[in-house]
């Protein structure tokens, strides 16, 4: 494809993204496919000529769409968001354009000065400590970075260099609430699943502290080397957060890595009034959040702050003489901060939306979402049989629909069943938890095209469909 092709397909893309990003309301939030549909409409093999542009974009016009669950639809309440606004959408195109690998300074600098700028932007709206940023693809990456340079200190870097079969036994200490991505990070560094120790939470939904320091306590009489603390704000079942001054008052007492996993909630800091689940971060080592998930910017940005950098370079820090530039001092190579050496220019996106949107835009949506979110959640605490279960935290909360005449299995059997009526019914789309034995929906609000009608109408559409599941 020349550029003048390439002109008149990116136009075609263009209008086709325009009329997608309005006409979503139109579509059923959640995929309505059967599994296996869309490869029997792919070819077994790749065609060994290259074929006209007109017909691939037909075929992306006919098979694409009815096979998307739709992220950005104002109705799509599951999960927690990956969001997305249309200026970080044209930074991606242009980043797509670009297509520079910002691995190095010296490979493009402005990729590079701009994340250490977008960041320092980025820490200061959220009133976080003066420590640097990089971004990671996600938090899941960034949390085992944290990991590994929790392990690499606590074995003065003896781990990488002479492998972990000699090292004295490692243990991790997370909350219950944690994402799955937490204890994974423990196992895929090596230090196994059996020396991930999942804390039990206090009364008010945080990492009992007590229960944490017994633990640490029982692993050193054990003689095992305890090495981290990794807690949560804004656990992925509930919104609930560890108490970071309490609990960060432990990792410095024992000298322990301590890292914070904010991945949905972190967002909300860029509001003052939110700011108090952080209190306590400046005796933490490493924080990260997601601007993916709740700041308009798409997917793949996770904002990974880090009290000593040093650490976790020399942890990852290799240099083959291939890779090394001249001799200037520059502000950073961030591929010897993270696991992978390419790195796209991401930080584009970042620069994009907080200029369209600007701090107070976003606080707005951000305010709106947790005010819509309490609206829905009144509206249905006052119909019969609903119950709200737990507090909401920020944007989110639980329930589930209680009927009479139903026992524990029941009542889960029977809130299960309203799930898939909901998400086959396509209006708005909602997922599950557990709150020990009892089934309960989420509720989230997020997506950046929401509107408080469309959190009211969903909220009826729920009431509706819980008269009618059998
Ligand atoms: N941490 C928390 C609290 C989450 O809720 C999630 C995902 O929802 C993650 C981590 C994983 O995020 P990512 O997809 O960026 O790895």
């Amino acid at each position: 494809m020349n550029t003048d092709e390439y002109r008149r397909w990116s136009q075609a893309a263009t209008d086709w993204i325009a009329a997608y990003r309005n006409g979503l309301r139109e579509h059923p939030v959640r995929a309505q496919i059967e599994p296996g549909s869309i490869l029997a409409q792919l070819p077994a093999a790749a065609p060994e000529q290259g074929e006209d542009f007109s017909a691939i974009f037909a075929d992306f016009e006919k098979l694409v769409p009815p096979g998307l669950t739709h992220w950005q639809h104002p109705r799509f309440f599951a999960y927690f968001p990956a969001n997305s606004s249309m200026p970080s959408v044209i930074a991606e195109q242009l980043t797509a354009a670009i297509a520079a690998n910002c691995m190095l300074w010296q490979t493009s600098p402005v990729g590079t000065e701009m994340e250490i700028r977008m960041l320092e932007w980025l820490r200061d709206l959220c009133g976080l400590p003066s420590w640097q940023g990089v971004i990671q693809d996600s938090a899941s990456s960034g949390t085992l970075a944290a990991v590994l340079t929790a392990r690499e200190k606590a074995l003065d870097w003896q781990g990488n260099q002479q492998g972990l079969s000699a090292q004295p036994r490692l243990r991790m200490y997370y909350s219950a609430h944690a994402h799955s991505s937490v204890p994974k990070a423990v196992m895929l560094a090596g230090i196994g699943r059996d020396n991930a120790v999942a804390i039990g939470l206090d009364a008010n939904g945080s990492m009992d502290a007590a229960k944490l320091e017994a633990a640490i306590a029982a692993d050193r009489e054990a003689g095992l080397l305890p090495a981290a603390v990794l807690a949560t704000v804004g656990a992925t079942s509930t919104g609930n957060s560890d108490d970071l001054e309490q609990l960060g008052a432990i990792v410095r007492r024992h000298k322990l890595y301590g890292h914070v996993d904010a991945a949905w909630a972190g967002a909300a800091a860029l509001c003052p009034e939110h700011r108090g689940l952080l209190a306590g971060l400046e005796q933490w080592d490493s924080y990260l959040f997601n601007p993916h998930k709740w700041l308009g910017t798409n997917f793949d940005l996770s904002a990974h702050y880090l009290k000593d950098p040093a650490a976790q370079v020399k942890t990852f820090g290799s240099q083959p003489d291939y890779l090394r530039t001249e001799d200037r001092e520059t502000p950073a190579d961030f591929s010897s901060w993270t696991a992978p050496l390419g790195r796209r220019f991401r930080a584009l996106k970042l620069w994009f939306v907080l200029r369209s949107y600007g701090a107070e835009g976003l606080r707005a949506m951000l305010r709106d979402h947790i005010a819509w979110a309490g609206e829905a959640e009144q509206q249905l605490a006052s119909q019969p049989g609903f119950r709200i279960c737990g507090p909401r935290r920020l944007s989110l909360f639980l329930f589930r629909h209680e009927p009479e005449g139903l026992d524990a299995e029941g009542l889960n059997a029977h809130n299960a069943r309203l799930l898939q009526a909901i998400n086959d019914d396509g209006f708005l789309y909602l997922t599950q938890t557990r709150l020990g034995e009892d089934y309960a929906l989420r509720f989230q609000i997020g997506s950046t095209a929401a509107a408080r009608d469309d959190v009211l109408a969903s909220i009826e559409r729920i009431v509706h469909l819980a008269g009618q599941v059998k």
